[in-house]
Order: C-alpha cells, then sequence, then structure tokens
C-alpha cells in the first residue's frame, strides 16, 4: 500500500528518534516537579514548564484554563488491630478519603466483585470492607475498578474501606476514591499485600478483628489547570482532531510512567507536528489535563466550558501513560466504523499495532466520550494485565520509563493526528444522547451502568 505521507513520516519518525528532548523534559517532570499532585508546587511548575514547552515549539493559542475543585492535603493515617491481638499496621490514606477516627470490625470481601457484595450485602453494615486491587475479580470480563469497590461499600453501609495491593513487594497502592469531585464519606485507606495477607490470616483463625483508623487528611477548595495549545488548520481551522494526556500524578510517587511518559509523548508529537507539519487541513490541538488522579477534573472541566465547541472535534486520541512498556495499540472506544480506516493507517504507516474496541471510564477520554465525541486511545490491546503492576505506588519512578517506548507513543501520536486531520471524509459521527446511554447499557456494561445510577443517587443526596 502507497504511503502518500511518506516523506513527512520520514522526518517526524527521524527526528523523534534521534532526539532526547523528551527524556529530557522527563526529568523535569519527574526529579524536579515531583508528583505533580493537584495543590503541589510540583504542579504549578509542571503547568508552567508545558506551557513554556508550546511556546518554545511554536504552537498558536497556548494558553492554560483554571480547574476549580475540591482538593485534598494527605495527612498522617494509622491502622490499629484492636480486637483480638494489639498491632499497628503501616497504611495510607486514599484521596478523597475524609479525615476520621473511628473503630469497626473488619469483613473480607476478597477481590471485591459486585458478586460478593450482592451475597453478603447484609453483614456489611458498620464494618470496614476489605478488598484487593485485583481488576477482573472472578474473571468479570470488564475492570471493577477501586471507585465501584468503594462505592459498592457505601451502597452496603459499610463504615470503611481497606484496599489492599494484590503486587507483592510494592507498598500500598493510592488512588482517588471521591465521586465527580466530591469527597468519600467514609475513610478509604490502603495497605500491602504482604499487610493484608497477615490481617486475612488472623481474621480466617480468630474469626473476629476489630480495628481503629485514624487519619488527619484535609480538603479545601483549589485550583487547578488545563493547557492547551494549537497548530491551526488552513483549510478547515474550526475542526480539530486532539492529542492529549493527564499530567498530575499521585503524591506518594513520580508519576513517570502514568502519566508523565504520556505527557512527554503528547509534547514530542507537537515538537515534531509543529516543525514538519507544514500546512495542515485542520487544527491539531494538544491538551494537558489537570487532576485527572482525583476524578478527571480537568477534562470534565473543559467539557463543560467548551459544551459548545464539541461538535467541531472529530478525533480525541488518550495519550495518559503511553510510553509504557505494553505493546502500542490502538484502542477505539466503540468506533467499529473506523476500524477500516485505521486498518488502512497501520498498512499504511507500516505498523502492526492491534485495534481494539473496548471503552473503560478510567481517564481523560471518558468526558468526552459522555459528551459524544469520537475517542480513542494508545493502550495495550493485546496485552492482559491483571492490574497496574507499580503504578499508583512510590516504585513509578523515572527509572521505569524506556526511552523506545516513549518515542514509539510519541510517533504513533503524531502520524495518526497528521492522517485524522488530512483525511477527507471522517467516516464516524458524534453520538448523541440516545446513542450514548445505549452505549451504556451493553449487556457488559450494564451492572456497571446501573451502580454508577445508584451510586450518583447516594452523593447527591449528601449534598
Ligand atoms: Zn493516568
Amino acid at each position: 500500500m502507497l504511503n502518500p505521507h511518506l516523506p513527512l513520516d520520514q522526518k517526524i519518525t527521524g527526528d523523534i528518534y534521534t532526539s532526547d528532548e523528551a527524556m529530557k523534559n522527563l526529568s523535569k517532570l519527574c526529579d524536579e516537579f515531583g508528583s505533580r499532585f493537584g495543590g503541589t508546587k510540583g504542579e504549578r511548575l509542571a503547568a508552567e514548564f508545558i506551557q513554556s514547552k508550546l511556546e518554545d515549539y511554536g504552537l498558536d493559542n497556548v494558553h492554560t484554563e483554571n480547574v476549580e475543585y475540591l482538593g485534598w492535603t494527605r495527612g498522617k493515617a494509622s491502622l490499629e488491630i484492636i480486637t483480638p491481638i494489639m498491632k499497628s499496621i503501616p497504611c495510607i490514606s486514599l484521596p478523597h478519603s475524609p479525615p476520621v477516627d473511628l473503630e469497626a470490625e473488619i469483613i473480607n470481601l476478597e477481590d471485591g466483585a459486585p458478586a460478593d457484595f450482592d451475597s453478603k450485602s447484609d453483614n456489611i453494615k458498620g464494618k470496614i470492607v476489605l478488598v484487593t486491587s485485583v481488576f477482573s475479580p472472578k474473571d468479570i470480563k470488564r475492570w471493577v475498578h477501586r471507585k465501584e469497590k468503594y462505592g459498592r461499600s457505601l451502597l452496603a453501609d459499610a463504615k470503611g474501606f481497606i484496599f489492599i495491593n494484590h503486587y507483592r513487594g510494592y507498598g500500598p497502592a493510592t488512588g482517588g476514591i471521591g465521586f465527580e469531585g466530591q469527597a468519600g464519606p467514609i475513610p478509604g485507606i490502603s495497605i500491602s499485600l504482604e499487610d493484608g495477607e497477615f490481617i486475612k490470616r488472623l481474621l480466617e483463625r480468630q474469626g473476629l478483628i476489630k480495628i481503629r483508623i485514624k487519619t488527619s487528611d484535609s480538603l479545601s477548595h483549589m485550583i487547578s489547570w488545563n493547557i492547551i495549545g494549537d497548530l491551526p488548520g488552513k483549510v478547515f481551522p474550526k475542526e480539530v482532531v486532539m492529542l492529549g494526556s493527564h499530567y498530575d500524578g499521585h503524591d506518594i510517587s513520580q508519576g513517570a510512567v502514568d502519566p508523565a511518559s504520556g505527557v512527554i509523548a503528547v509534547l514530542e508529537a507537537a515538537r515534531v507536528l509543529a516543525k514538519y507539519g507544514g500546512a495542515l487541513a485542520r487544527t491539531i490541538r494538544f491538551a494537558f489535563w489537570g487532576v485527572e488522579e482525583i476524578g478527571l477534573l480537568g477534562s470534565k472541566s473543559y467539557v463543560k466550558e467548551h459544551f459548545d465547541d464539541l461538535k467541531n472535534i472529530r478525533f480525541y486520541l488518550n495519550m495518559d501513560a503511553a510510553g509504557n512498556g505494553l505493546p502500542k495499540d490502538i484502542n477505539l472506544h466503540g468506533w467499529p466504523e473506523l476500524n477500516a480506516t485505521f486498518e488502512r493507517y497501520q498498512k499504511e504507516m507500516r505498523l502492526d499495532f492491534a485495534i481494539g474496541q473496548n471503552f473503560h471510564d478510567a481517564s481523560d477520554h471518558y468526558p468526552l466520550l459522555l459528551a459524544g465525541i469520537i475517542t480513542g486511545g494508545i493502550e495495550a490491546v493485546r496485552a492482559t494485565s491483571t492490574g497496574r503492576g507499580y503504578g499508583h505506588t512510590k516504585y513509578d519512578t523515572f527509572d521505569k520509563v524506556n526511552q523506545t517506548d516513549v518515542r514509539a507513543a510519541a510517533a504513533l501520536g503524531a502520524r495518526l493526528a497528521l492522517r485524522i486531520a488530512s483525511e477527507d471524509v471522517w467516516p464516524a459521527k458524534q453520538r448523541n444522547q440516545a446513542a450514548i446511554t445505549n452505549l451504556l447499557n451493553q449487556p457488559d456494561q450494564k451492572d456497571l451502568n446501573d451502580f454508577n445510577q445508584k451510586i450518583s443517587a447516594y452523593f447527591e443526596k449528601l449534598t
């Protein structure tokens, strides 16, 4: 198959593969600015840095947009077993967990499958739920996210929530438990696999464990920023292809793979497309989202603030953690009408990426998808994983990012953006409300959608 973009592909790819710019940017983001968690100085420095890079690369309309939200600052947390023995277990709070001091019995809900919550629902009330971080408990096809396990605990009137990392040797894993920016009403804390196994063995032997949880986290009004920059189209400037990644990591880590490896890949795509892209038919927009880790807050704010212009977005490619070590596939979030187009790209580009058709709600494409926008992501379609590994632990550090993976992600994002922006006829149309409802009620998603409605009503009552 002929490649109509060959000269540009060669320039873009050649530049990316002979430059150390991306890894220099990674070093800034991780080693200098740290976690970039919402509310930290590093977050602000990272936002300024990304903005200045986009300006240096020659993008247009570079600016930040404020994101107002309920922020969260970590305090000390303790977990004491008080019955039948006295023992202190190291723990951390999960973002958007409230400050508390409480005692209760523990109930083990294993990997937190919806069925476990259903079968034990009469027993959960007033207790502290213990679950692991396993993605797909009991071979459920879809991902059962931490927020769902926490939410099902709320619906069953639990008093607290303990999240056990299911990986050995990585300590506790973090992750937000709030809902749409609201804080959780019961404490969520996280412990290591080793401590979790200890508690389970004790529970098995003794039948009953009582613990005391004390946390001192704080909640306050904060402002974050989305950073936006454009390469304006020359023929249809209003029509937009978007690439994006969030730039905040979790406060306990450098957030190097998730998300910084994606941030530097998007920056790299911006750099080479600005340099070689020439006369683009349509605008290519680069978005760096704030505060994703505590509820996709930056991308949600963008959807709200730009609602009337969303119809002009032809495609959004999410590149959250895109420079990770997994295969560089393209996951289209339920757009089979684009299969043929992406198969053609794949042949044209001489790449072997797989094309998936699954969607999930755990990154910044989701608010856009819920607004009808056509989205996809650089995601591993071929890999089957049981979880995040060192992701969301303090071990997500600079050394985990491989330069070749970042280059592959950057080149893939840039080459796809170029193609999507120049495609004369785009074979997919944005979803209207009926089509969105339909998508969320597909058989494999329906129980999740039902849960989402219940938990949404639950939080509505809290306010
Ligand atoms: Zn991420």
